[in-house]
């Protein structure tokens, strides 16, 4: 008999990832996406998704763009794979160049993976290699932020600041991690627009940090600049400027993980540039493939890379790298993702758009139900008030009810954010935001 895929999701083999997956299997012909196109997921059931979090923060141009699907259909018939040790190929050397020189200056080189985790990971690598062939390997410890999110690998799982997560896994945390306290201040800067203006002292926990431990054993500290998947969590005026002086002052590297905030998403190229701040390294995933083909990678600091340099001829650098680092089915689509990104002047279509989803989302403040609302770029989150009974239900109610409303949602606990295609017009993202309050309303009641 002809296979049908919402049988076998309710009673066959796949485990979906990150997921309540009881509750997919009650429903599954409404969770399964078949095409995609510009704005919009159609699901097996026959429903148009408005794309409200752009995939999964990866989607910024929409889905289909026929310049992303002839450049990956070229590449495929010129070069499908090749090693990317000791050898590689023009589009990825290519791809590293452009990413260069949207970057800061001083990021000049790049280092790919194929994922954000991988990415992390790799950054908290160079780190420590960095370190030890300058002879400090004392430099071991790494300072991540409370909430922050860098992925499931154990480096990156150890730094992030989820306690449940760390906790499930904890015979496999890093030696030698702390958390940042976090910046939000739900009380005094609830429904702030933008940056919250007060807070940049809450940067002085990393002073606190290397009171504690001597400044000599701490080898980097990694932020989002902007807290993505804990709900879009956005830095107080002069924070991150804060952080990157103490780094200075104590040798320890500053990373920012740029998964979400890179390319584009704040109507820059990376959040070092809106925020005027530029770390030691930039890591990135997403958005740099426009989610079509699995991608990351790191940027780099002219200098660090260059300590790698340094040694004999014929010794390995650095023994770290991906059987697909610097895929060239992933760097082409990379490049056409910046063609399109250059030629339709997407970054600052982003830019024009956040004051409208600024509006939009800011005219739900106070509703009741509602605790905090948060915005930058095309970003943004808002905060609802949890069931005392159930927390996370209503999130998971509100997801729900999106997929008979036409909305694909991401709702983590009780916080639902929007990061929608910088190719959505106004009236979709007022539509959006409109819809979404009525469903927050219909939960909270
Ligand atoms: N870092 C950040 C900031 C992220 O948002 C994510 C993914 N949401 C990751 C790392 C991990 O990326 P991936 O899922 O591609 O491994």
């Amino acid at each position: 008999s002809e296979f049908d895929p919402a049988r076998s999701l309710a009673t066959g083999t796949y485990w979906m990832p990150f997921t309540a997956n009881r509750r997919v299997r009650k429903d599954p012909q409404s969770r399964l996406i078949v095409s995609a196109k510009g704005s919009y997921c159609h699901t097996q059931d026959g429903s148009a998704l408005f794309d409200t979090l752009s995939g999964l923060w990866c989607t910024p141009l929409g889905h289909g763009h026929p310049r992303i699907v002839a450049a990956l259909q070229e590449q495929a018939q010129t070069l499908d794979y090749c090693t990317g040790f000791q050898m590689t190929n023009p589009a990825t050397v290519r791809l590293a160049d452009r990413i260069a020189a949207l970057a800061p200056e001083e990021l000049d080189h790049v280092f790919f993976t194929n994922s954000g985790s991988e990415a992390v990971d790799t950054a908290l690598k160079i780190a420590l290699g960095y370190h030890r062939l300058r002879g400090e390997a004392g430099r071991f410890r790494m300072i991540g932020r409370e909430r922050g999110y860098h992925g499931v690998g154990f480096g990156g799982l150890s730094v992030g600041g989820i306690v449940p997560n760390r906790k499930m896994f904890a015979a496999g945390m890093l030696n030698g991690v702390d958390h940042l306290r976090h910046t939000h201040d739900p009380a005094g800067a609830a429904f702030s627009r933008g940056q919250p203006a007060e807070g940049a002292d809450r940067a002085d926990d990393l002073e606190r940090l290397v009171g504690l431990h001597d400044a000599g054993t701490i080898g980097a500290v990694i932020v989002e600049p902007v807290q993505g998947s804990t709900g879009v969590i956005v830095p107080p005026l002069g924070y991150l400027h804060r952080l990157r002086d103490i780094c200075t002052r104590h040798g320890i590297l500053l990373i920012f993980d740029e998964v979400i905030t890179g390319f584009g998403r704040l109507g820059a190229p990376f959040a070092a540039q809106r925020f005027g701040v530029v770390p030691d390294m930039i890591t990135f995933a997403k958005a740099v493939t426009n989610g079509v083909v699995p991608m990351g990678g790191v940027l780099v600091r002219h200098d660090i890379y260059e300590t790698f340099m340094t040694g004999p001829e014929n010794a390995i650098e650095f023994a770290h790298g991906y059987t697909y680092s610097g895929h060239p089915l992933a760097a082409a689509v990379g490049n056409a993702v910046l063609d399109i990104v250059e030629d339709e002047d997407l970054f600052t279509r982003a830019l024009s758009l956040e004051p409208v989803l600024e509006e939009a989302v800011h005219h739900l403040d106070r509703a009741p139900g509602i605790l905090d609302i948060r915005n930058i770029g095309l970003a943004a989150a808002i905060d609802i008030e949890p069931d005392p009974r159930a927390p996370g239900a209503r999130g998971l109610e509100i997801f729900d009810l999106g997929l008979k409303n036409n909305l694909l949602l991401r709702c983590t606990g009780d916080t639902v954010s929007l990061a929608p295609p910088f190719i959505s017009t106004p009236q979709e993202l007022r539509d959006m935001v409109g819809i979404l309050g009525r469903l927050i309303a219909t939960v909270t009641r």
